[in-house]
């Protein structure tokens, strides 16, 4: 007759091989967040430059402003100037401009300024997103081969469950569940061979002669002493 743990064995082959498939099926995702990980010093540059900006051109946008009001300003006080009844009105007017358009002439040159800073911050918000680009079209190839992958790996997973659900029909039921038990708690292994020398394939550990013996036993399923695994020793 046909030891039980055959099927049990062979089953356990697919298992390991789904196993693998889905474990690094897993993994993928971090492995691309990895990969993006390399991008976030340029995002974060490019952020500084942007906010920057945008703060430049607020500060701009203000002066503007205040400008345009002093200016109504100016020709309110000319308007006024020229209703001046006295001299010494007019010339109280005139003293008057003459300090809103100093005023004036100060915010002026600081909007120069401004707008210096304002194309020096364009051509740095510019550089930085051209160095992201460049970046992001470095990892599109790996990200896209991960991604390839993950489709891949997909379609084997698939496969191979269709495959270990007809392998595991031929399977013994109690013998089925006991060897789920094993591979969900030991994680690697759930039938092992015995080893020459009478080791134990899981733990190694020398197994006494009788568990040997009775590993070969179709009639008999045994554990192993020390690490609980099933053991087995087909005949060669
Ligand atoms: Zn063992």
């Amino acid at each position: 007759m046909s030891h039980p743990l055959e099927s049990i064995y062979a089953l356990q082959k697919k298992d390991r091989r789904l196993i693998k498939i889905l474990r690094e099926l897993h993994d993928i995702p971090q492995r691309k967040s990895d990969i993006e990980a390399q991008l976030s010093g340029s995002k974060q540059k490019l952020e500084i430059a942007l906010d920057s900006r945008k703060h430049t051109e607020a500060t701009l946008k203000e002066q503007e402003l205040e400008v345009e009001s002093l200016n109504e300003k100016v020709t309110k006080y000319k308007q006024q100037q020229m209703e001046a009844k006295t001299n010494d009105q007019y010339r109280a007017f005139v003293k008057e401009i003459g300090v809103v358009e100093e005023e004036i002439k100060e915010l002026e040159e600081k909007e120069i300024q401004l707008m210096e800073n304002l194309e020096q911050g364009k051509a740095i918000v510019a550089e930085c997103e051209q160095k992201l680009a460049v970046e992001r079209e470095g990892i599109a190839d790996e990200l896209g081969e991960l991604d390839a992958r993950v489709a891949e790996l997909q379609e084997q997973a698939e496969k191979m469950k269709a495959d270990r659900a007809r392998a595991a029909e031929n399977c013994d039921k109690a013998l089925l569940q006991k060897y789920t038990r094993i591979l969900n708690n030991k994680r690697d292994f759930a039938v092992v061979l015995v080893e020459p020398g009478g080791h134990c394939g899981g733990c190694h550990m020398k197994l006494p002669p009788q568990v040997t013996n009775d590993a070969r036993n179709p009639t008999k399923i045994v554990g192993c002493n020390f690490c609980g695994r099933i053991v087995y020793n087909p005949a060669p």
